[in-house]
């Protein structure tokens, strides 16, 4: 893509800014064009969509989105020493890109959100990442600000993220994401593509509103998620004691022998209504 932008390779770019990878900021770069396109495209048409990314870094994926048409992007990065990179890219694509230097755990992306479709397309730092996914699956209304999700995970966590019952990677995150949204996991990334490489392999994760969830109160389905998987193994009448045990799922018509893994989605819907 440096030939297709003019901007100069990522790797100079690094170099010329100091911007060693610090591991307290999750910071594990993709280099390779070809995967940052590949990830920034799982999103679909970009034309006339704002985007938020999180943690652009030196703007390897921030650069393919804005080569792939994105009206405008605007990234939310913690880490100063990436700002002046970022001004590079946000001169060499005028008014399209814009640069918010903080946390992405205390920016409220949708106050920031304007009008039309807004898609967000980020490689996480693997420290926050599965915090921010909650918070954008849990707004009060829904459907949300958002149109799409196409968010970089280690795998295991993509893994969680599209569970269904009977499977045992299903959790609490498999509840809230199959509650709310489609879920898939587009394709893996290898360690080697990243500089520098992480321990394990990553996962894109693409997900869209569910336009008509099962009608349930947030605190409830939290409520319900975390008894009965905090003790996963155990049967539901042990596990959901603390919160009505067999009583709430005999008047939910639930087996009290059944464990959590097995209860799917409307199931726990079902029962965070009648708690
Ligand atoms: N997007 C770049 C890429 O694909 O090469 C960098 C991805 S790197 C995995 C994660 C980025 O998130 C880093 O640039 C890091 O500084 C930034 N970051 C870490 N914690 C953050 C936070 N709480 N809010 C915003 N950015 C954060």
């Amino acid at each position: 893509m440096a030939a297709l932008d003019g901007l100069p390779p990522l790797r100079e770019v690094i170099q010329r800014h100091g911007l060693d990878a610090r591991k307290a900021l999750g910071q594990n770069f993709l280099l390779d064009l070809n995967l940052t396109q590949k990830v920034a495209r799982t999103a679909g048409a970009l034309d006339d969509a704002t985007v938020f990314e999180v943690g652009p870094g030196p703007g390897g994926l921030t650069r393919a989105i804005l080569a792939l048409g994105a009206k405008k992007v605007i990234a939310v990065e913690r880490d100063a020493r990436c700002l002046p990179a970022l001004a590079e890219i946000a001169d060499h694509y005028p008014g399209r890109l814009e640069v918010i230097e903080g946390d992405a755990l205390k920016t409220d992306f949708e106050v920031l959100a304007p009008e039309g479709p807004v898609k967000i397309i980020a490689n996480l730092p693997y420290n926050v990442g599965t915090q921010l996914l909650v918070n954008w699956l849990l707004p009060k209304a829904w459907p949300p600000f958002w149109q799409s999700l196409t968010l970089m995970f280690q795998k295991e966590v993509g893994e969680r993220i599209v569970a269904s019952e009977d499977d045992d990677h299903y959790g609490r995150l498999g509840v809230l994401a199959g509650w709310r949204t489609h879920s898939r996991m587009a394709f893996d990334i290898p360690p080697q593509a990243f500089t520098p490489p992480p321990k394990v392999t990553s996962t894109v994760v693409h997900l869209t509103p569910n336009e008509n969830p099962i009608p349930c109160s947030v605190a409830n389905l939290e409520k319900v998620t975390q008894a009965a998987f905090g003790q996963r193994r155990k049967m539901l009448r042990q596990s959901l004691k603390p919160i009505g045990g067999e009583s709430l799922l005999t008047k939910t018509g639930i087996d009290p022998a059944r464990r959590a893994e097995t209860l799917s989605v409307e199931e726990f819907c079902r029962l965070a209504n009648s708690l």
